[in-house]
């Protein structure tokens, strides 16, 4: 008997008992690879002993201090980390407990900024088709997956969607990737005069998309273009690195492998490492200023907001991450994993792609490879591979194909950096494995 609410109540989840390395361990003892980090969360696997000591040692100095009275040792600690890797002009990041609330912070700094620099016309969000950026109803709004909008769209603040930048299944024949990525940038310049320049706000991006297409990177020269048209009309550039940022992508920022920087950036999931909820949104100084300049401090809060613990858990994943250089594992591993599945599923009649970057990799799955036709959604796919996966003893993060053939299922992989090559292989055997089941189901 369960008295917890479960994503699937008819088939509730199995019962974790333990974690090691880059394994759980089932209360049956099986041990399933962790092949996505849960959702891209556990970049150290389960096991870190820097990061537990951390979490001891800061319940014991000081489980909790209100900010509204106090800041922490650790939340400064973090804050200067976190600067340290964020590009010049940047200067302050706000502390949260996760990416949705990332997103909403971001959201609302970003209309704060409108007011206190005299924009206040400026309200309008506009982000892209077939993202996620959270379930919290702002960041619900901006995410473009049209299923999980459809029954709180009445509830959800009006946002405008671009498409997003999807060289598998948008760029044309004859067509570069540089001219598919500058065609797919324009769309935002479209949208911006078709809505008013003067009333547009942001425009809030993935960098590296995550849940909704499967780790999809821009095509070349896309994001430089983005940052061009939102300078030209004076729009807030907000990326949302909260599953493609804290190194899942080799850099720890994303973005720093565009050659561009946000005005805004939001982190989460692997900032933590799933050994505590944490996020963060990072922004310029001078926006900051402006705020504060303006108006005092930024209108918004949360009780558990630089939570210590959290923020002790945080510092020593940056300690690892960067000090340790995990971080340095993240590129070659990448390319080992890439290589692992294009040798398992390269030739693979219903593979269509295999792709990403860093240890952000996905297979999107197809009817017919050579005219890319996805599964019929019905068939759900995506959910028998995720259960054969599991009975091979692995975690790995599927996801079903739009209703409307714009995408289709795909599984995510984002595996811990710790992970070794014999991982990397056996989790490529145990996904190829499962997607062979899953189709013959
Ligand atoms: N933004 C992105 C890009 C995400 O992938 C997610 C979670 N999958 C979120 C925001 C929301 O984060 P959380 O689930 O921690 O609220």
């Amino acid at each position: 008997m369960t008295h917890l609410f479960h994503r699937a109540p008819l088939s509730p989840p199995l019962l974790a008992t333990g974690g090691e390395g880059c394994f759980l361990i089932g209360a049956d003892g099986k041990r399933y690879l962790d092949g996505s980090g849960g959702a891209a969360v556990s970049c150290l696997g389960h096991s870190d002993d820097t990061v537990k000591a951390a979490v001891h040692a800061q319940i014991d100095a000081l489980p909790f201090a209100h900010t509204g009275f106090f800041t922490s040792a650790p939340a400064e600690a973090l804050a200067e980390k976190l600067i340290a890797q964020a590009p010049e002009g940047f200067g302050r990041v706000y502390l949260t407990s996760g990416g949705s609330e990332s997103v909403e912070a971001a959201l609302k700094l970003a209309r704060q900024w409108a007011i206190d620099s005299g924009q206040p016309d400026r309200r309008r969000i506009i982000a892209r088709d077939q993202s996620y950026h959270g379930n919290t109803l702002g960041a619900l709004a901006t995410g473009g997956n049209a299923a999980r909008r459809a029954p709180f769209a009445p509830l959800l603040p009006e946002t405008w969607h671009i498409p997003p930048c999807y060289a598998y299944r948008g760029q044309d024949n004859g067509e570069s990737e540089a001219e598919y990525g500058r065609r797919a940038a324009d769309t935002l310049e479209a949208q911006i005069l078709a809505l008013g320049p003067e009333t547009v706000l942001a425009f809030v991006a993935e960098t590296v998309v995550g849940a909704t297409l499967g780790s999809v990177p821009a095509a070349q020269g896309y994001f430089r273009r983005i940052r061009e048209i939102c300078d030209q009309y004076g729009i807030l550039l907000i990326l949302d690195e909260v599953m493609c940022g804290s190194g899942r992508c080799g850099t720890f920022f994303a973005f720093e492998a565009e050659g561009i920087t946000p005005d805004i950036v939001t982190i989460a999931k692997g900032l933590g490492a799933g050994y505590q909820p944490i996020g963060a949104v990072l922004c310029t100084e001078a926006l900051y200023q402006t705020i504060v300049n303006a108006s005092g401090a930024f209108q918004h809060g949360h009780t558990y907001i630089g939570h210590p613990v959290a923020a002790a858990a945080a510092n020593a994943v940056m300690g690892r991450l960067i000090d340790d250089d995990v971080l340095g594992r993240v590129i070659p591993a990448g390319e080992a994993l890439q290589a692992a599945l294009t040798d398992r599923l390269g030739q693979h009649p219903h593979i269509g792609d295999i792709r990403g970057r860093g240890l952000f990799r996905s297979v999107e799955l197809v009817a017919d490879r050579d005219t890319k036709t996805p599964f019929d959604p019905a068939r759900k796919l995506h959910a028998k591979v995720k259960t054969a996966a599991m009975e091979e003893g692995l975690v790995c993060y599927p996801m079903g194909g739009t209703a409307d053939g714009k995408a289709g299922d795909h599984v995510l992989l984002a595996p811990p950096y710790i992970i070794s090559e014999d991982e990397i292989g056996m989790l490529a055997d145990r996904l190829s494995a499962a997607i062979d089941r899953a189709l013959d189901a």
